[in-house]
């Protein structure tokens, strides 16, 4: 007991330490220690460096959103939107962490805008495509603050960044090049990458089963019988959502084309019996068809191959941040300019100052 006593005062000590090194700069961090108050106010401080990145930090400021590290997660980051809580795992490098809390800052600023998702009352094929936009979308978020954070010299985030999602960064980067940042194509690329990655779309593909399962368990009598039903048109999340510059950056034409592809309409193997064995009493499946004929007609859904495909890598194109060699041409320009500039009254103390070296020597 008398140990525990003196760790609480050990803790408050370190506390009173820690608000005279550094103050909070955002008011709902979440930690115990000084170590984590540091590193997120790093993570934050770079994220800050990027416009996107402000953009994002002053939403979820508005929305009171809370921050923390967490030491205990397998994941890089959540967002729960319910308790409007937000992690970043505090176990990865701050590269990868600037990255991750863009993405969940991102799912911070989509839940504003007032989505539905429910896994157990929407039909399968909603709430699947709905998940991987939200996705895809803080995911091209996360890669446009990174890519703005490059373009100032600091290509560390974007590369961590790019150890894990070529496939999305890439397509990116070489949209953006050809100055796609502005009218949205860049993050459209991204967008669009996001989808081509099958192990990703499996893993939320798992997280849907696990949530209907969750739901089964406490969900009322009436909400039993309407299992399955709402559709929510993943249109509707598009527009809302998908924002660059306040404008979308996929039309409604475009999302649904993209959306009515066999593609974007197909789920693993795995999680197609799921959805079967979900859905069969429901919808009354007529078990004297083939499987893939009663899915398709009855929740527009397919499967898709195993998550060992993968489309072939896209090259990225190079950044257009200057070189080592370059920046050090521009920076031995700019002190050549300083020199040039300096008033003969400078010059005089800059001699004197000489003058008295030499004399101390
Ligand atoms: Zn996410």
């Amino acid at each position: 007991m008398s140990e525990i006593i003196q760790s609480v005062f050990e803790n408050q000590n370190t506390a009173g330490q820690i608000q005279d090194k550094i103050q909070p700069s955002y008011p709902f961090l979440v930690y115990e220690k000084h170590e984590d108050l540091q590193r997120l106010e790093e993570i934050l401080g770079q994220i800050r460096q990027s416009k996107t990145g402000r953009q994002l930090i002053d939403d979820a400021e508005k929305h009171q959103t809370s921050i923390c590290l967490d030491d205990g997660m397998r994941a890089y980051g959540a967002y729960d939107e319910v308790e409007n809580h937000l992690k970043v795992n505090a176990k990865s490098d701050l590269n990868r962490q600037v990255g991750t809390m863009a993405h969940e800052l991102r799912h911070a600023q989509q839940f504003q805008k007032g989505i539905i998702m429910d896994a157990y009352l929407d039909t399968p094929k909603t709430y699947i495509q709905n998940q991987s936009v939200i996705e895809a979308d803080a995911s091209a978020t996360a890669t446009a603050v990174c890519f703005e954070l490059a373009l100032n010299g600091n290509d560390k985030p974007l590369e961590a960044l790019r150890e894990k999602d070529a496939h999305i960064v890439n397509p990116f980067q070489n949209q953006a090049v050809k100055g796609g940042l502005n009218d949205g194509s860049a993050y459209q690329a991204a967008f669009k990458g996001w989808f081509s990655d099958y192990s990703t779309r499996d893993c939320y593909d798992i997280l849907y089963i696990k949530m209907v399962r969750q739901r089964f368990k406490n969900c009322t009598r009436e909400e039993e019988e309407k299992k399955f039903e709402r559709v929510v048109p993943v249109n509707d999340i598009v527009q809302k959502v998908c924002l660059c510059q306040g404008k979308p950056y996929l039309s409604e034409k475009e999302a649904d084309a993209f959306f009515s592809t066999q593609d974007a309409c197909s789920v693993s193997f795995e999680r197609f019996n799921n959805i079967f064995g979900n859905c069969y009493m429901k919808f009354n499946f007529d078990f004297s068809k083939p499987q893939e004929e009663v899915m398709k007609e009855k929740l527009g859904l397919c499967s898709r191959p195993h998550s060992g495909y993968m489309p072939a890598k896209i090259v990225p194109e190079p950044l257009p941040i200057p070189s080592v060699a370059e920046r050090q041409v521009l920076a031995a320009e700019k002190i050549a300019a300083a020199k040039k500039e300096k008033t003969p009254a400078q010059n005089i103390i800059h001699e004197a100052v000489k003058r008295k070296i030499v004399a101390q020597k």
